[in-house]
């Protein structure tokens, strides 16, 4: 019985306002109730113009301020800062490559060694955020402690591997990524696995305490934001709101899975569902029995992956997939996911960690992420129009957000660093296929997934090798 293992929260559909996240309403309690910034007062001039209050528009604001102090830097937000994915994700600040490096490789002159370089500033990126975290006073709960990916079956075991295997080609070196068998993990994150693979370039975040801290670091630069500003359209050198227009130099598009509804972005970014629960604090003897001392980020080796963190207050948080795609781009309400993708999560949580069953689900919620058809993130500023965005990260854009915004501040201000090189700025990806296409397309490759999944999880599990379909569903998304 889905969530029979789990107490669920009493009103996942309730009405009234909610935090968009246990993030957002764990912060409120700790910190007090972040602060609200007036909407934008009417038509203003600025240098740049920045849309959307996520980590992108967030560090691209705080890295202009920095290089160019003399500019005047808007920042226009529909909600409020981290209303999106940055104030609903996993907390994974990791150095993992976002989408898929063969395609970047393929389609720059600068190959596999373009993707190499790519990666290892993700890497750095890791230790980028949590130094400057330092020095500008935000406490983010930031522990190092390394991610872990377990396998559950053989057939995930041959998936992780191929990963390992692959990344060799990508700079993903023996001391970045590597093997680990079943006692380590047991010992490490208290599961029962057939082996799995280690990355030691990961952090646990808070993610709505770096969101947060964000903003202020960014304001103490000058940079204005203006909150319940929704922008309804962008052209070059300006940004059209219901109060008035920005005139910009440069407006910079960091509207991630919300772009489609901007006019003429339909297809750009397809907005992709991620859920996620999160348990009351477990009882010490249960944290004696699981361990995760480390604070590693863990995440199994399915097809439709699961990914979960233990937080400073002694709770789990995990989220997946639930319901991948909705009709016509179209985007949750306030966060709130559907009762059946919170029981299958809580349910999760009780099959990996038996002494946690029972536990009650404190909160639960879900998200949108930025998705392009080839699955490549990319970073575009183009000083002809003076149009840029950043996106496209899939489900890794704490730290490559940051990467993001630092290279869109280095084009933006004319400066020839080494980050304006990476293979991702300026790639193109062509557009999603219109609807019903778009919905029957992902939910097809979705079922495909949960398919194989199914069948590399039965036992005996044949010859442990991952599904073809799961192969045929990879090429099908074109990722
Ligand atoms: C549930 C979930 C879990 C995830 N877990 C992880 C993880 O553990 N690690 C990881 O690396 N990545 C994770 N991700 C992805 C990661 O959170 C995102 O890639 C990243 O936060 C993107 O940041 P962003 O600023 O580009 O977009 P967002 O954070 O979505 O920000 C976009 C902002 O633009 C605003 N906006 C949209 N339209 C308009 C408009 N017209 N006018 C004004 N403002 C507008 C929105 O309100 C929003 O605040 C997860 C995502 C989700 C949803």
């Amino acid at each position: 019985v889905a969530g029979a293992g789990a107490r669920l929260p009493a009103d996942d559909e309730g009405a009234g306002p909610r935090p968009v996240s246990w993030w957002h309403a764990a912060a409120n309690h700790q910190l007090g109730p972040a602060p609200r910034r007036p909407t934008l007062p009417g038509p203003t001039d600025a240098d740049v113009c920045v849309v959307g209050a996520g980590y992108t528009g967030l560090w691209t604001a705080w890295a202009v301020a920095g290089a160019r102090p003399d500019w005047r830097v808007v920042v226009l937000e529909s909600h409020h800062p981290g209303y999106g994915a940055s104030g609903r994700n996993g907390g994974w600040l990791s150095g993992l490559m976002p989408g898929s490096p063969e395609r970047l490789a393929r389609r720059h002159p600068s190959g596999a060694a373009g993707v190499a370089a790519l990666q290892r500033a993700l890497q750095r990126s890791v230790d980028e955020v949590a130094s400057i975290c330092g020095e500008e006073g935000i406490a983010a709960d930031i522990v190092k402690g390394g991610s872990l990916r377990a396998a559950f079956n053989r057939a995930q075991l041959a998936t992780l591997r191929a990963e390992l295997v692959a990344g060799r080609q990508w700079g993903v070196g023996a001391d970045d990524a590597w093997e680990v068998g079943r006692d380590e993990i047991r010992r490490r994150v208290g599961v029962d696995a057939v082996g799995g693979t280690f990355t030691p370039h990961c952090a646990r975040i808070q993610p709505v305490k770096l969101v947060r801290g964000l903003a202020a670091a960014a304001e103490r630069r000058g940079v204005t934001i203006h909150e319940d500003t929704p922008v309804t359209g962008i052209e070059p050198g300006r940004a059209h709101t219901a109060f008035g227009a920005v005139t910009a130099r440069w407006v910079v598009r960091a509207t991630e899975g919300y772009t489609a509804a901007l006019p003429g972005q339909r297809r750009a970014l397809l907005p992709m569902n991620s859920a996620m629960v999160v348990t009351a604090p477990l009882p010490d003897a249960v944290w004696e029995e699981i361990g995760w001392q480390g604070m590693e980020t863990f995440a199994d080796g399915a097809h439709v992956y699961i990914y979960a963190q233990r937080t400073a207050d002694g709770r789990i948080a995990l989220g997946g997939r639930g319901v991948p795609y909705r009709f016509g781009s179209r985007t949750d309400h306030d966060g709130r996911s559907r009762p059946a993708t919170t029981a299958a999560l809580a349910d999760r949580i009780s099959e990996l960690w038996p002494a946690a069953a029972g536990v009650a689900i404190d909160y639960s919620w879900c998200g949108v992420l930025g998705v392009a058809r080839d699955w490549c993130p990319a970073v575009h500023a183009d000083p002809a129009t003076g149009l840029a965005w950043a996106g496209g990260y899939v489900g890794d854009g704490v730290a490559a957000s940051y990467l993001a915004g630092r290279t869109l501040a280095d084009l933006l201000s004319g400066d020839s660093t080494e980050r304006v090189r990476l293979p991702w700025v300026g790639h193109r990806s062509r557009r999603w296929e219109p609807e019903p296409v778009r919905y029957l397309g992902v939910r097809t490759v979705y079922g495909l997934f949960r398919a194989a999944d199914r069948a590399e999880s039965r036992r005996p599990a044949g010859n442990g090798r991952p599904r073809w379909w799961a192969k045929a569903a990879s090429l099908l998304a074109g990722r």
